[in-house]
């Protein structure tokens, strides 16, 4: 039978062959042996399919396997290699041979050249091959898989990934190359199965490329069914998401970090809506991410009710105008129910055009910071005080002196008054005379010791608006005679109309009187030069007042001048070293600056600038 057949099949017009039940080649008739130059042994089983042009070869298997698989006749058109490497347009056509009983003993297939017939039909040809560059030039990875999940075709994108054929890719052990082989057995259990079912699936799978690399895929697999419902092949997309993988797991990592942070962080978007809060300030507030989740409002029911309003003003303000922002709020602590003070603060992060992608922020408890503070407050002013009992000391001479005048001058005139009431006709005009000289010395005691207790006394920071050439003047007053006394020649000079300014009067005095005193101090070695010592009150830069203290004593070395302010530096036998440093707090505190200067000539001079108080708004 198998001669009889091979000599019609060789005798057909045509190339001609035939197939076994199951698709294999059986004969191929010497027509087609000629025009391909195949040999029985190339053509035999699948081998034949080889000199179909690769474009086409999909379809061809698809047909063939369709015909086999439903013993159906079948034909379709598909190029042919001819055995010079020229490619001409055939259809091919199969039909089932069936014995008595109605099986398929054989399949019967010829080919007929159509190229000629083509070539009238170009618009069509030139669809198909616009359709075929364009699948070759999508960027994504396009399999198409026969039911088994075969691969039958893939487009350019898959070789030039792989760096492989699409016989390589044809190989059973294909996946197992390139596949990684941690998602190896995950992919190839889960694609099993759902290749059964007729609904669309994907994976997530690590692909090696020719670069020896592996890169993340979205494969997306969806059926073709024909219209029984039947799956005749898979469509298969591969996108690579390697880059999004990258940044996810990068951004997990953020996230994971934000969480792991000792401290509360949060996110917020653009529009002010929280975004990620860490575990910390969950822990801080005592709610889980879940309430949270489903109470926002549980985040502001934490504030303190008195910070509220002034932290929601502040906190839309910054999210608004895209500038963030700082504020100190109190924040209610879970584990011991009180409320602690918290620098609550965020940033705008931005993309590379600007536009603002999140706020971040964080929140840290200031609480033992601000207790910290306020002592340190009160030790300053604890130290202020002590530093002004010292200057005290050092000036006892002068005090002595300031109030023995007056005390003189009351003994003496109440003895005055006390002679002339004693005679037989009393002068009362007199009397009256040395009365009121009596009450004037009085006064002026009265003043020296009021002004001493103000000086002197512990008080607490006292704010108010001060002008500062009379405070000058006050200083200057009580320590006159001790700078008479160290030899000095005090020279003052006080600007017209110098503005007012703001602060605690008795602080700022006590700063005049130590930049006074240490300038006599410096003077009194000083004697082949007048001991000149100027006070000079000016506004400086507009905005500031600024009081100048010149003497022309022995100076400082050129390096040393902030040595000068440092807590407990003297080079005086007596000194303790607290005068600048007590100052320079005093001058910061109200928002100025101290420093020392050398003179030209001998001497130092020291100054300090305070801001002058604002100007009254209409
Ligand atoms: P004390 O007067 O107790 O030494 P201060 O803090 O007031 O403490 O001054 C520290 C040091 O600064 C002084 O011991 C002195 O060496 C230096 N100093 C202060 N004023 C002057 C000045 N006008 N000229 C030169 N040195 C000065």
């Amino acid at each position: 039978m198998s001669f009889e057949l091979s000599d019609l099949i060789d005798a057909l017009p045509g190339l001609a062959w035939s197939a076994l039940p199951d698709g294999c080649a059986e004969l191929l008739n010497q027509s087609w042996h000629d025009y391909t130059g195949f040999t029985a042994e190339e053509a035999a089983d699948r081998g034949w399919i080889h000199a179909i042009h690769l474009e086409d070869r999909l379809r061809v298997d698809n047909c063939w396997s369709s015909c086999v698989s439903y013993g159906e006749p079948r034909e379709t058109e598909a190029r042919l290699r001819r055995r010079d490497g020229v490619y001409r347009w055939f259809l091919f056509r199969a039909n089932p041979f069936r014995d008595k009983a109605g099986n398929i003993s054989r399949w019967l297939g010829f080919a007929i050249d159509i190229e000629d017939f083509r070539h009238r039909e170009e618009p069509l040809q030139s669809s198909e091959r616009n359709l075929s560059l364009i699948i070759n030039t999508i960027p994504s990875h396009i399999y198409v898989l026969n039911t088994e999940g075969f691969v039958q075709y893939v487009n350019q994108a898959v070789m030039d990934y792989t760096g492989l054929t699409l016989e390589d890719v044809q190989q059973e052990d294909y996946r197992d190359r390139v596949i990684h082989p941690e998602d190896f057995k995950r992919v190839r259990e889960g694609r099993a199965a759902s290749l059964k079912r007729t609904t669309p699936f994907s994976t997530e799978q690590r692909v090696l490329g020719k670069d020896g690399e592996y890169r993340w895929f979205l494969v997306r697999y969806k059926p073709l069914l024909d219209e029984q419902g039947r799956i005749t092949r898979w469509y298969v997309a591969a996108v690579d998401i390697e880059d999004h993988k990258r940044a996810l797991d990068q951004l997990q990592l953020l996230v994971n970090m934000m969480h792991a942070m000792p401290a509360a962080v949060w996110s917020v978007t653009p529009d002010g809506t929280p975004d990620i809060v860490n575990q910390s300030l969950y822990d801080y507030i005592g709610q889980t991410p879940e309430y949270v989740h489903r109470h926002p409002e549980a985040l502001t029911a934490t504030i303190h009710p008195d910070d509220l309003g002034a932290a929601r003003k502040t906190y839309w303000e910054g999210i608004r105008s895209g500038s963030g922002f700082a504020m100190e709020v109190r924040f209610l602590r879970a584990r011991d129910q009180t409320y602690r003070w918290h620098l609550n603060q965020a940033i705008a992060i931005r993309d590379q055009e600007g536009n603002i992608i999140r706020f971040l922020g964080n929140s840290t408890d200031i609480d033992d910071l601000r207790v910290a503070q306020e002592e340190l407050q009160t030790t300053r002013a604890s130290l202020a005080h002590v530093s002004r009992l010292i200057t005290m000391g050092e000036l006892t001479a002068s005090i002595a002196h300031e109030i023995t005048q007056p005390l003189t001058g009351i003994v003496i005139n109440a003895n005055a008054c006390l002679r002339i009431l004693a005679a037989d006709q009393p002068d009362l005009e007199r009397a009256r005379g040395t009365a009121r000289l009596t009450i004037r010395d009085a006064g002026r005691m009265s003043d020296v010791i009021s002004h001493l207790r103000a000086m002197f006394a512990n008080k607490k920071p006292a704010v108010g608006p001060i002008d500062l050439a009379e405070a000058t003047e006050e200083v200057i007053a009580l320590c006159g005679s001790d700078l008479r006394r160290k030899g000095a020649l005090l020279f003052s000079e006080f600007s017209n109309d110098l503005p007012v300014v703001v602060g605690d009067r008795i602080q700022l005095q006590q700063v005049i009187l130590n930049l006074l005193t240490n300038a006599a101090d410096a003077m009194l070695t000083v004697d082949d030069r007048p001991r000149e010592l100027s006070i000079k009150i000016g506004i400086d830069a507009d905005t500031l007042v600024r009081v100048t203290v010149r003497d022309s004593g022995v100076g400082f070395e050129s390096s040393g001048a902030d040595k000068l302010f440092a807590p407990f530096f003297s080079t005086k036998p007596q000194g303790m070293g607290i005068g600048l440093s007590v100052s320079r707090s005093i001058i910061e505190s109200h928002h100025g600056r101290i420093w020392a200067e050398r003179n030209e000539g001998s001497g130092a001079t020291f100054a300090f600038a305070i801001p002058r108080s604002p100007a009254p708004t209409e």
